[in-house]
């Protein structure tokens, strides 16, 4: 069902800050950066091998983002796993019994349809499944 790690996303006050540790000094590079208005954040993407580092910076103060790092910090905010048909592992996991934040795919950074299962069910980790092209 999962494929691979398809990213790891950092919560992050200041995006252009912050690219400069993992461009200027870790080396990696930015490929896509976008705001997703829904969301209410501004993403980076930065690929390692197969996968990615998702930079998060909120836009709005009541955005999930910014409510991640008054509540924590800043820091890894969720885990994405790749997954193929997201619609009907959605479907599975629900008949499970696993509790969905999002019962439907909606549309993440890149063009990916993404759904996040319920913490409360995944003890503590913010699991985000992703299906892309
Ligand atoms: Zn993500």
């Amino acid at each position: 069902m999962i494929k691979k790690i398809d990213h790891i996303g950092i919560a992050v006050k200041d995006l252009t800050e912050t690219l400069k540790l993992y461009e200027g000094m870790l080396g990696l590079k930015a490929v896509d950066t976008e705001v997703v208005e829904e969301q209410k954040v501004k993403t980076a993407f930065l690929p390692i091998g197969d996968s990615e580092v998702e930079l998060l910076e909120s836009t709005a103060p009541d955005g999930p983002i910014a409510k991640f790092i008054d509540k924590n910090g800043q820091g890894v905010q969720h885990i994405a796993f790749r997954v193929d048909n997201l619609e009907q592992r959605l479907a599975e996991l629900k008949e499970k019994g696993v509790r969905l934040i999002d019962e439907k795919p909606r549309r993440g950074a890149g063009g990916a349809k993404i759904a996040f299962l319920h913490p409360k069910s995944t003890y503590g980790v913010l699991i985000e499944l992703c299906e892309r092209d």
